[in-house]
């Protein structure tokens, strides 16, 4: 038996997991692997094939070949195979959040009970979106213009670990629903549900070739899948650092790109809000250990209320466990790496250098290697870089504001546009706010819900374009005008 043979399935959290790549409707190992390690312990999970651009040709030649036949059957012959696709999901959803929780130390009751569901239900929406959208017909004096939807060929999709399952079948939804056929390059950090997604979308009967996964690292197997000639569209989802290298890969290929990048999202308390609720959801943002892109780390306060609301919120703060992201109280895992633990930390001390105060937390947590303290810093100034740029961990800063239009200030005064979050109980006041700041996606009184018929994306640095709904359905598709003069056809 060769190296690669061996090493090409492995058990992770007691799931039975290829480490090989999936290509053309089967397994594919490399010679190099790189290894993936557990953040809860840095337990050694798996050694993952390698790809570069062997693997990225030989997925790429796979998804050209059985694109016309998946084109071909139009979105009604694609329903059936994608709602078994989600329905695999389902039934398998207690052993993707295992592995997943143990790949990127997410909590697993959220992974079990919201983000795995979730991501069968991405599959299965955008397949009935696809097969229920009419499309416009436009009447003008001598012709009518028809407008057509054809899916536009491959599409390169690249994900991030903070959510690697839930995050890929964001875009493997939508475009195998439009007619694509898809390459996934997972991330290094946490590859091992991506496999298991390989394997459930084979089983129901999605056909050899329409779902490739390659494996590697960002600057091998991602950018030889980016730089590729024959592809098609390129959906990716993490820092803007990379978005900036990838871009550049695009234009050389006149390649659309959609990026959902990083935040440093404002997240607003007016002291007309629901206190409680305010709290509890600033709570909230320190969940995933902060990882998380649309995160409110900003938090934004109406100066008179202030101290009310900081003595709820560290209620709420001191009520979460940090600890084993297995273990049912948990709510604030480890950091996913300890190269992302040096980065977070960095951040912390740089900023209490430059004046910064910590109200709680400001360094590792007792729990372990990789853990780091919920975090609150205040005594901070809008061009400080904590203020200014994405640590993404559990580290918040808390500023205070006098006025409205100090406000819009603090919210809009950084390079980021992804969310913004706004607690206020004045139904004028929101629309006021929501019409000046800067944000793809603004919650009112919540965070988090998503209707995936609704638009998602970042502005400014936080991302180019629109997914969801119709806009997945433009980013995906080649749109074409088909006027026809009017009584020219029999
Ligand atoms: P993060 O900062 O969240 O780790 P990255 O933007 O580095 O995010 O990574 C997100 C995804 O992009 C990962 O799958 C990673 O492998 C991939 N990636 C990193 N560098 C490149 C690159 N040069 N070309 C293509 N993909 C890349």
């Amino acid at each position: 038996m060769t190296e690669a043979s061996r090493i090409a399935r492995t058990k992770v959290a007691g799931v039975d997991v290829s480490t090989a790549h999936w290509i053309d409707g089967r397994r594919v190992p490399s010679n190099r692997t790189f290894e993936v390690f557990s953040p809860i312990d840095g337990s050694h999970l798996a050694n993952v094939s390698a790809g570069g651009a062997e693997e990225a040709n030989a997925a790429v030649a796979a998804a050209r070949r059985a694109f016309p036949a998946w084109a071909a059957l139009g979105p009604q012959g694609r329903l059936p195979i994608l709602k078994r696709f989600a329905e695999g999901i389902v039934a398998r959803k207690d052993e993707i959040a295992a592995v997943e929780t143990l790949d990127n130390g997410s909590l697993l009751s959220r992974n079990r009970e919201g983000a795995i569901p979730r991501a069968a239900h991405n599959i299965d929406f955008f397949a009935e979106w696809a097969a229920k959208r009419q499309h416009a017909t436009i009447d003008s004096p001598t012709v009518t213009n028809h407008v057509r939807y054809d899916p536009s060929g491959v599409a390169v999709l690249i994900t991030p670990w903070n959510g690697p399952f839930m995050l890929t079948t964001w875009k493997v939804g939508p475009a195998l629903a439009a007619g694509n056929t898809v390459v996934v390059k997972p991330p290094e950090w946490a590859p091992l549900t991506c496999s298991l997604m390989a394997d459930i979308a084979h089983e129901a009967g999605v056909p050899a070739g329409v779902l490739n996964v390659v494996q590697g690292i960002g600057e091998e197997a991602g950018a030889a899948l980016v730089n590729h000639e024959e592809i098609d569209r390129i959906s990716f989802t993490g820092s803007t650092d990379t978005a900036r290298i990838i871009g550049q890969a695009a234009a050389r290929t006149i390649t659309p790109v959609s990026f959902e990048l990083g935040g440093k999202s404002p997240f607003v308390v007016f002291g007309d809000a629901d206190l409680d609720a305010a709290a509890r959801t600033i709570a909230g943002q320190y969940n995933n250990a902060g990882q998380v892109c649309l995160a409110g780390t900003r938090i934004l306060v109406e100066q008179s209320i202030a101290e009310d609301l900081l003595g709820r919120v560290r209620k709420q703060v001191d009520a979460g466990k940090v600890g084993d992201p297995r273990e049912g109280g948990t709510k604030v895992g480890p950091l996913i790496h300890p190269e992302a633990f040096a980065r977070v930390t960095g951040f912390v001390e740089r900023a209490l250098a430059d004046g910064a105060k910590p109200l709680w937390g400001g360094k590792r947590h007792d729990f372990g290697d990789l853990y780091f303290q919920p975090t609150l810093l205040t005594d901070v100034r809008q061009d400080m870089e904590v203020v200014q740029r994405e640590v993404f961990g559990p580290v918040l800063t808390w500023q205070t504001f006098a006025d409205e239009e100090e406000l819009i200030e603090m919210a809009n005064g950084t390079r980021y546009g992804l969310a913004a979050m706004l607690f206020t109980g004045s139904e004028k006041r929101a629309w006021r706010i929501a019409d000046r700041l800067v944000a793809g996606s603004l919650w009112v009184n919540c965070f988090f819900v998503r209707d995936l018929a609704a638009p998602f994306g970042g502005s400014r640095n936080s991302g180019i374009g629109r997914e969801g709904g119709d806009w997945s359905m433009d980013f995906y598709c080649d749109i074409k005008n088909v006027s026809v003069l009017k009584k020219s056809l029999a």
